[in-house]
């Protein structure tokens, strides 16, 4: 049976680091701070930035959420993304995406200061990961599952990794973390997409899979080596009666089908979504370092 990284343990021992690393900097005077642009109702939105903001408070990092109405102007989204770039005391500033579809969400991100841009989309950012430089910002969830294989002991210098999804936000991300030289590095890695052919022989080759797809069981038994290390950043609502709430969640591999072949794998929920959370409060307490001059 495959070990089961814990997420939630990890991301739990991260928080706590934060919340240390944030009675540093308050000694010195400095209340790290994040500011959160929220526009429209998504629900699936509101839950995100309601966990983040409580794992804020409770990590001692200030937090304000800016509501906008779904109809409210791209020009509205921009000022207020200026303003907060201008305002010494926001460190961190996060526009919780999807945003409605007239506004380009490209634009906001580039509008972004990329020193504040804690979720690390900014094309200053993403240039920076690419080419190897280690002072920008890692988006949450790629940063995040490196954070997993490091505190969980799994070696991936020469392995093999398979990421299936080729997102800005996961897929490619990972991918770049996992091909930069040095420790937690070093891997042979492999993208995979909906166009990709022979999904079930490529990823069967992997030593490690990264499943970001947006696709219940999309990793079936068949595509899975022995001993292989699975990660599954899949998020996947599923319509489900017997939930008070009316869903659950499920990830993009199929757990119960390949926990018997893979040597480690993390469950859905409680795998990759604490970590990402963990990381977004690390990245904003980097940024209130950086941008204070107190590293
Ligand atoms: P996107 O929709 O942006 O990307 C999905 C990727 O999967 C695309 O590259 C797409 O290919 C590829 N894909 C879709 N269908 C197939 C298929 N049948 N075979 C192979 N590849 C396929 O999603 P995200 O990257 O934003 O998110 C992926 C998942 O991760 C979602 O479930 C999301 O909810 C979850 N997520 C979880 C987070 C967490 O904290 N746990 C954080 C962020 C995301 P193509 O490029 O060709 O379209």
């Amino acid at each position: 049976m495959a070990r089961i990284i814990n997420g939630k343990e990890i991301a739990a021992e991260i928080r706590a680091e934060v919340a240390s690393d944030a009675v540093l900097l308050k000694n010195d005077g400095i209340v790290p701070h994040l500011s959160v642009i929220l526009v429209g109702e998504n629900p699936a939105s509101q839950v995100y930035v309601k966990s983040k903001t409580k794992a804020c408070q409770e990590a001692g990092i200030s937090s304000e959420t800016i509501l906008y109405p779904k109809d409210c102007a791209e020009e509205t989204v921009l000022n207020k993304v200026r303003e907060l770039n201008s305002f010494p005391n926001v460190h961190g500033i996060l526009v919780q995406l999807p945003l409605p579809n007239h506004i380009d969400e490209q634009k906001v991100i580039e509008t972004i200061n990329p020193d504040k841009d804690i979720d690390g989309f900014h094309p200053v950012n993403m240039g920076k990961l690419a080419s190897g430089m280690t002072d920008g910002y890692v988006s949450c969830t790629p940063a995040g599952i490196i954070e997993l294989f490091i505190r969980s002991g799994i070696t991936i210098e020469g392995k093999r990794v398979v990421i299936v999804g080729r997102s800005n936000i996961v897929g490619k991300p990972v991918g770049l973390l996992l091909l930069r030289k040095g420790p937690f590095a070093d891997a042979t890695v492999t993208f995979c997409h909906s166009r990709t052919k022979d999904l079930t022989g490529i990823v069967k080759q992997a030593d490690i899979i990264i499943a970001a797809v947006g696709r219940p069981h999309t990793i079936t038994k068949d595509m899975v080596r022995k001993g292989a290390v699975i990660i599954d950043v899949g998020m996947n609502r599923i319509e489900d009666n017997s939930r008070k709430r009316g869903y659950r969640l499920a990830g993009d591999v199929d757990f119960a089908e390949v926990e018997s072949i893979a040597s480690a794998i993390t469950p859905v929920p409680g795998g990759v979504g604490p970590m990402t959370i963990a990381m977004l409060l690390k990245n904003t307490i980097t940024a209130a370092t950086r941008l204070t001059g107190k590293e």
